[in-house]
């Protein structure tokens, strides 16, 4: 796509130099609403048998006995984010996607009569502390309604290039662009509304999940019809789009695990669902076109 670089968004917190939320597991729950790759790694270790989930974000735990770099500097609790120019590239690439997106939601809601509340967007390396609780890069890219972050460390993208086979910085975008649509949802009370309907019918848990997910889909698709109009698109991009979010529906997601594909089993949606949806968005522009709870 063709982008404009501003350099960092004043929505974005760079926290790649921090040290994180420590070890010991990711937690789910907490609410956290992620793309649903990560189930990807966690399956495969245990198919193979072998933590995999350390071998995201770049950060593969060194061995016992390896020295403190000797540049330390005792006294200096965080050290700046170590970034290489293609990281900076990026960085100010998704501050470029953010902004543009918060922008249209900012007039999407001012033409409703409503006030859109800009999220946050937290660069992050390995783990990291949420106000869902903490959490680790093999999670991937996940929103927190309760501190209205969206939490991504960009090694993901490595991921979702060579693992899932959706390159392209259009791909990326449309990360951004889903995790964005969680939010929308936070602030228009269609979250607490499914958090509440989902204890009222447990039964019907994972459809409303699915559901939700393929609402941030759509919105993705409202916010791709934006860069459309002001030109922002490039040949290939829309497709680039489409397959990241084929390659992150839970269909695909239990075929490269080997296990049979159980629709009912299913929180985000299979890959033809989530493409239809996030064209749905990208075809009509419209915030009500995007109504996946309308079955249920
Ligand atoms: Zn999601």
């Amino acid at each position: 796509m063709k982008w404009d670089d501003n350099g960092p968004s004043r929505d974005l917190e760079d926290r790649r130099g921090e040290s994180g939320g420590g070890r010991g597991g990711f937690r789910l729950g907490g609410g956290r609403m992620g793309i649903g790759g990560f189930i990807v790694l966690l399956v495969l270790s245990v198919v193979f048998k072998t933590d995999l989930t350390g071998a995201l974000g770049g950060g593969t735990e060194s061995g016992s006995g390896n020295p403190e770099p000797a540049a330390s500097v005792p006294g200096v609790s965080t050290p700046p984010a170590q970034s290489s120019a293609g990281e900076d590239t990026l960085v100010n690439y998704m501050s470029f996607v953010l902004d543009d997106a918060q922008q249209n939601w900012t007039r999407i809601f001012t033409e409703r009569n409503a006030q859109y509340e800009r999220a946050r967007l937290v660069l992050f390396r390995d783990a990291v502390n949420t106000g869902c609780g903490a959490a680790e890069s093999a999670a991937g890219p996940f929103y927190c309604p309760a501190d209205q972050k969206v939490y991504i460390d960009l090694g993901f993208y490595d991921d979702l290039r060579r693992r899932f086979g959706a390159p392209g910085d259009f791909a990326q975008a449309y990360v951004l662009a889903h995790e964005l649509g969680h939010h929308v949802q936070n602030v228009t009370g269609t979250e607490r509304q499914m958090r509440r309907l989902q204890q009222q019918r447990p039964g019907d848990r994972n459809a409303l999940s699915v559901a939700m997910e393929l609402q941030a889909d759509c919105y993705a698709g409202i916010w791709g019809k934006h860069a459309q109009e002001a030109g922002k698109l490039e040949a290939g991009d829309i497709e680039e789009a489409l397959k990241a979010a084929s390659a992150v529906g839970d269909d695909r997601i239990s075929e490269m695990s080997g296990s049979a594909i159980r629709p009912e089993s299913f929180t985000h949606g299979s890959a033809a669902q989530r493409m239809t949806w996030f064209r749905r968005g990208f075809d009509t522009g419209r915030v009500d076109a995007c109504d996946t709870f309308a079955d249920r």
